[in-house]
């Protein structure tokens, strides 16, 4: 059976990933930063949980090592914050808050895939998937603001763009998704859909995804997003 690896796995899409996964069966590696907190995930089977909080780099090389032996056939870049609200706004921006969001957004997405390019190497599937967000187009960029969301996210579709074709000759499958505006804590109670809908539209482009499609920027209903 596949196994995959999901960051942020506690809560929002992370949590629905591991849940829809496990319930095929699949082997969840459910990485979240309070494990023992993790009251949603705890007693599902085929679930494992682990400790990682994506802003620890020694702790994602750590973790790489704990689990070397075991192959991954899917990694998710799940993790990600939104950058702290008050620091968003032009002639008040929060620097530090915007280096926090750099750090966990787009630097950790890539660090992830680093030290776990071994464990996706021995994988039969060999995808590295990245939720990303229509906020990083910046073709699509109507409304402005969110300087510190928006950048972070278009800095990781540029990162995640020069691994599909870094790993293309390992057969390495790069996807960027967007999940949709989704009903989660970040995503709010207005928002357009529910969790389920949209992580299993993410799930149908992963599984349908060929090596043509690395390196796309995709929504969660397999429609081309502008970059
Ligand atoms: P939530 O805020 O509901 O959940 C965020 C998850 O990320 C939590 O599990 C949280 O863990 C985890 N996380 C945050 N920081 C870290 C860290 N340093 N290390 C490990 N885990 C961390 O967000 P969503 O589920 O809505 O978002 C998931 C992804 O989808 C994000 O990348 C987001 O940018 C993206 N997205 C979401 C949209 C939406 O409408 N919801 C729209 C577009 C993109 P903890 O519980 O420990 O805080």
């Amino acid at each position: 059976m596949a196994t995959v690896l999901v960051t942020g796995a506690s809560r929002g899409l992370g949590l629905e990933f591991c849940k829809q996964y496990a319930a095929e069966g699949w082997e969840v590696l459910a990485c979240c930063r309070q494990p023992e907190k993790a009251d949603k995930l705890a007693g599902i089977a085929n679930v494992r949980l682990l400790s990682l909080d994506v802003a620890d780099f020694a702790r994602i090389d750590s973790l790489a090592k704990e689990i070397r032996e075991t192959p991954i056939d899917v990694l998710i870049n799940n993790a990600g914050i939104y950058g702290d609200i008050s620091g968003h706004g032009f002639g008040q921006l929060d620097y530090a808050a915007w280096a926090k969001t750099l750090l966990i957004n787009t630097q950790a997405p890539v660090k992830m895939a680093e030290a776990f390019l071994p464990h996706l190497q021995r994988g039969k599937l060999k995808r590295l998937v990245t939720v990303s967000s229509q906020m990083a187009s910046i073709a699509d960029n109507g409304s402005g603001g969110s300087i510190l969301y928006r950048t972070s996210k278009a800095a990781l579709n540029a990162g995640m763009k020069s691994l599909s074709i870094d790993l293309k000759d390992l057969g390495i499958g790069v996807l960027i998704l967007h999940p949709g505006w989704v009903k989660t804590d970040m995503g709010g109670p207005n928002a357009l859909i529910d969790a389920e809908l949209s992580v299993s539209g993410m799930r149908r482009v992963i599984a349908d995804s060929t090596l043509r499609d690395s390196g796309s920027f995709l929504k969660y209903d397999g429609s081309i997003l502008p970059w």
